[in-house]
């Protein structure tokens, strides 16, 4: 039973996210959506679902505007955490990267993601391109050489990452990492003069080290006019943030590393370092898209070149200012007209049973957990309806369960399941629309529509919610189980009118439970979703409809 259900919902899945975009038609717009890469060191949770999940909603509403959509992603595959594990388990980095990688493109197939691309980091036309990226900035002055003095250890005979060492904090007087102490500060250069090494246990000295640097103090000014310019349709978080980093004036970053598991950088003199994850990963969006227009005969630049274009950046709050101040910068030091992300969808915490999720407090649930128990489209639902979009919120398997039943299965699923089910129907009846639900549904495109583009999910939500709420008032009022002896052309407007409504739903639905709108379309013959009012015509068989929703106890 679990097997088949999977089988299905893969086989569902797969179909929408390889299908092929329609070819570039002027009418239509183009809309990038990138959601932010996770990191290859453990499987993904609740709080990745939560803050990535907007992006799907996006990319399926805009295709059912009949919209150009390119929705990418992938795995971040390199940096240090990957490496120290690798060599605590006497396995490669590469291995363990690729085995997340593999995990991560099935988890969220299982969640009904449909990425045009789904990548990695470790791609050989990803590297090759972000090396090349790498290069025009150099040749534009933006990115330059500067010596710097980095921690060396004599033993291992190698420079070491900050978080490669452990120090007494001098703040707090606690042992910490030497990227930052779980207090909150950040070890200053000195402080790591004499650090202990993490794989050694010797004691590690600064060594002058040369390294490429992004110069992000001369792109500020651009920057800033930027966040100008485009701010006022983030989220407030992003935009505090950025504002926050602004203000403090921002600084150069080295670009390049002594590590031995990343991306080779071409500039010479640099051969033998490699990019810092930092700045490669966030180029994924490009050299995915790119790869993807490739390989369907679309042109790249249509969607990252054009003024008319529409770029969405969805991430978790801990990755606003790669999306909103160092992507930008990393376009601007391209200097090759790009186009920079217009909306930030920078999702806040989500909080399991009100504790914080944390991998190393080791109570983050994992999504192939929840998959294995619970309901995609309601798991979803939830998240979108409850998720952490403007301050933090809690999930707790005893709300998600309320919701399941009390607000999707004994409202949505009830109106659905006793319309289609109503004894003796196989087919849509002769009647009429109730004038006033058309003109409801009207409306609920328009307000769903816009709500979905500002990125307010929520909202969204309450809007399709009220109208299945009427739908229910409606059925109710009408009585169609008397109707039906009383007064037959009434009985077959009610139900020709439930019929409809259920219908719009299915497509008001399809970016938040789209395997549950999938059902419907079965059932009432509709060949795909669209973002606009359709009418099921009168005889139009009825197949077979079971309920949408098992109720969870
Ligand atoms: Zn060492
Ligand atoms: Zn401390």
């Amino acid at each position: 039973m679990e097997e088949k259900k999977f089988l299905k919902q893969f086989k569902v899945t797969e179909n929408v996210s390889l299908k092929p975009n329609e070819k570039h038609d002027s009418e239509k717009r183009n809309i990038v959506i990138g959601g932010a890469w996770p990191y290859a060191n453990s499987s993904l949770h609740l709080g990745h679902l939560a803050a990535l999940l907007p992006g799907d909603v996006l990319a399926r509403y805009y295709r059912e505007m009949g919209d150009n959509v390119i929705y990418v992603s992938g795995t971040d595959c390199h940096g240090t955490p990957i490496t120290q594990r690798a060599r605590k388990e006497g396995r490669t980095a590469k291995e363990i990267a690729e085995e997340y990688n593999e995990e991560f493109d099935k988890t969220f197939r299982d969640m009904g993601f449909t990425y045009n691309l789904y990548g990695k980091t470790e791609d050989e036309y990803h590297k090759k391109t972000v090396q090349k990226m790498l290069e025009k900035m150099y040749k534009n002055g933006y990115i330059y050489e500067k010596a710097d003095r980095q921690p060396f250890c004599d033993h291992c005979d190698r420079f070491l990452a900050d978080r490669e060492l452990i120090l007494t904090c001098p703040s707090c007087g606690e042992q910490s990492k030497g990227d930052q102490c779980d207090c909150g500060y950040i070890p200053t250069e000195e402080d790591l003069d004499g650090a202990t090494c993490v794989e050694c246990d010797e004691k590690v000295h600064l060594r002058e080290n040369k390294n490429l640097y992004l110069a992000l103090s001369k792109l500020q000014p651009k920057i800033e006019e930027y966040f100008n310019e485009n701010s006022a349709n983030w989220r407030l978080n992003s935009k505090k943030e950025t504002e926050k980093y602004l203000k403090e004036g921002l600084r150069d970053r080295a670009v390049t590393r002594d590590l031995d598991w990343g991306i080779d950088v071409t500039i010479p003199g640099y051969e033998d370092k490699k990019m810092y994850v930092w700045i490669e990963a966030v180029l994924g969006y490009i050299t995915m898209t790119q790869k993807y227009c490739a390989e369907n005969g679309m042109d790249w630049e249509e969607f990252w070149k054009n003024d008319k274009s529409k770029i969405y950046m969805v991430h978790g709050k801990d990755n606003i200012t790669f999306h909103s101040i160092i992507l930008p910068a990393l376009l601007l030091a391209m200097d090759d007209n790009y186009k920079l992300p217009d909306v930030m969808v920078s999702s806040e915490y989500l909080n399991i049973d009100s504790e914080k999720i944390s991998k190393s407090k080791g109570n983050g649930i994992t999504i192939n957990d929840m998959i294995k128990d619970y309901d995609i489209d309601t798991l979803r639902y939830f998240l979108m309806a409850n998720g952490p979009e403007k301050r933090d919120s809690n999930f707790s398997i005893d709300d998600y369960i309320t919701v399941h039943n009390s607000e999707i299965t004994n409202k949505y699923g009830n109106l659905v399941n006793r319309t289609l089910n109503f004894k003796g129907l196989n087919c849509v009846p002769e009647g009429k629309m109730d004038p006033e639900f058309a003109e409801k549904i009207d409306k609920a495109y328009q307000k769903v529509g816009e709500y979905i583009e500002n990125g307010e999910f929520r909202k969204a939500t309450l809007v399709i919610m009220h109208l299945v709420e009427e739908g229910n008032r409606y059925y109710d009022s009408r009585k169609p189980w008397e109707q039906k002896n009383s007064d037959r052309i009434a009985f077959n407007d009610t139900i020709y009118t439930c019929v409809n409504l259920i219908a719009n739903l299915s497509n008001l639905y399809e970016p938040f439970m789209p395997n549950s709108s999938e059902k419907i379309r079965e059932y009432l013959e509709i060949e795909k979703a669209t973002w606009k009012k359709i009418t099921v015509e009168p005889n139009t068989k009825i197949s077979n409809p079971r309920p949408l929703f098992a109720r969870k106890i």
